[in-house]
């Protein structure tokens, strides 16, 4: 039986890394029949943070992975099972796979004559009853592990110290609580983060200490940007919540997450994750780090939102729109918006001039369009208006025009007028805008900016 887990540490929002972490593990349960295992790692009291948990739990949920779908279990707290990551301590120790220590940092450095030489088993032998426990790592030979990503990597036993597994307060570290909730889990297969490599050998040995094997493990490559660093919450903007408010769309999102060092082949890159899931095999996963480009995430939500029915993009959009604006006007505009917005929030600023009095004006937009030679635009548009046939074709001829007489192109002639009824220089067709916003605010916004320009 196919066991995924997906271990977040609540200690900060949700990264884009943890994301494509769980989208691996979750197309790995969706296509076996298996199962998911949430379990929030939150045995570090002092960076654990209630809200960030729930930051996990409804970033999971936006891209699909929830309590909804038969495959999911949990979620499981790790602070809940200290129990068990003693008890199996107690039985390392007891079986003589686990010893005793009191040396401190200080202790191995004057032994040792060096800061960065691991523990020298100073105690390994002493029968001390207390202290921290470490792990007596094999002095001799190799440790193989077999990784879906990485392939064979082997870890000389030579270069392993003994490693804490608690701590001399009694509470147990992070490599011994999660190798310990794995196996109590039934977990099998470990699929996580690159970081995670370098503890592979160590949590390998505790699975067979503790009479287990090992699970089938798979890393995924790092996630850098665009300078090739490694993607960070202080330089980067990687938490998931962030792409939701700005309105990604969550199938953009875990189709773009999925291609962070997998694809489906065929140079296939846009695929509903139905399509994608059965597809999606670990071995084929790419060692290289992967770039997170955010400028293909736009392109692909675009692409997405153009792909959405007219009803659904209607529905989509209407958190971007005050609650106070007439959604039937909205609806008159919404296809010539579909195909300008690559994420949701871009909606408000395209329609918000046909709901308030007056167009927010942008000071940059008003000072490139109202050149000299704008009031006489201004002012004869506004003639035609009064008695203009109130259709797009017909309201572009007369601004046509009245440029003509003014010496002046259509593009060059339409900028004032753009802004006098939007506020902005880009934005929908003017044309069909004007349309949409009627005769008289029309003319009353090209009234007033002429108005303003004194
Ligand atoms: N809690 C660990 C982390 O967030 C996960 C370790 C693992 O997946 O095994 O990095």
């Amino acid at each position: 039986m196919t066991r995924v887990r997906f271990a977040p540490s609540p200690t900060g929002m949700f990264h884009v890394g943890g994301a494509r972490s769980a989208l691996f593990n979750w197309a790995i349960a969706e296509q076996s029949g298996g199962t998911f295992v949430l379990r929030i790692e939150d045995t570090d009291a002092a960076r654990n943070r209630p809200e960030w948990v729930e930051g996990i739990i409804s970033a999971l949920a936006w891209i699909g992975i929830s309590g909804d779908s038969p495959h999911f279990e949990g979620p499981y707290f790790q602070s809940a099972y200290e129990q068990q990551h003693r008890e199996a301590a107690a039985k390392l120790l007891k079986d003589g796979k686990a010893y005793y220590c009191t040396c401190t940092r200080d202790d191995v450095k004057a032994r040792t004559g060096s800061e960065h030489q691991g523990y020298d088993g100073y105690c390994r032998d002493r029968g001390l009853t207390e202290g921290a426990l470490r792990f007596r790592t094999p002095d001799e030979g190799v440790t193989v592990v077999e990784d879906k990503v990485r392939g064979r990597v082997e870890f000389p036993n030579a270069a392993m110290e003994d490693f804490v597994i608690v701590r001399g307060d009694g509470s147990p570290l992070f490599i011994l609580a999660n190798v310990v909730d794995d196996i109590e889990m039934r977990i099998s297969h470990v699929i996580r983060a690159e970081e995670h490599l370098s503890n592979t050998p160590k949590q390998q040995l505790l699975w067979q200490a503790l009479g287990h094997e090992p699970p089938v493990w798979a890393h995924v490559p790092v996630i850098v940007n665009e300078k090739r660093q490694k993607l960070s919450k202080r330089r980067d903007k990687v938490a998931l919540e962030s792409y939701r408010d700005e309105g990604y769309l969550p199938e953009a999102m875990v189709n773009y997450l999925m291609l962070l060092g997998w694809g489906p082949g065929d140079d296939r890159e846009i695929m509903p994750w139905s399509e994608m899931m059965p597809l999606f095999r670990l071995e084929d996963v790419n060692q290289a780090p992967a770039f997170f480009d955010e400028k293909k995430l736009r392109a692909f939500n675009g692409e997405y939102i153009r792909a959405l029915p007219r009803e659904v993009f209607i529905a989509r959009c209407d958190p971007w729109l005050d609650p106070s604006w007439d959604r039937a006007v909205f609806a008159r505009v919404a296809d010539l918006v579909q195909t300008r917005v690559a994420v949701l929030s871009e909606v408000t600023a395209q329609v918000d001039f046909l709901f308030l009095d007056e167009p927010v004006f942008d000071q940059a937009s008003w000072d490139k369009a109202m050149k000299p030679g704008a009031a006489e635009i201004l002012a004869g548009y506004a003639e035609r208006l009064e008695t203009v046939s109130w259709d797009p074709e017909s309201l572009k001829t007369a601004l046509e025009e009245v440029g003509l007489a003014h010496g002046l192109k259509l593009g060059k002639a339409q900028a004032p007028v753009r802004v006098a009824i939007t506020g902005r220089t880009v934005g929908l067709p003017l044309f069909e805008s004007i349309e949409v916003l009627g005769r008289e605010r029309s003319l009353a916004r090209v009234r007033a900016a002429l108005a303003k320009l004194g």
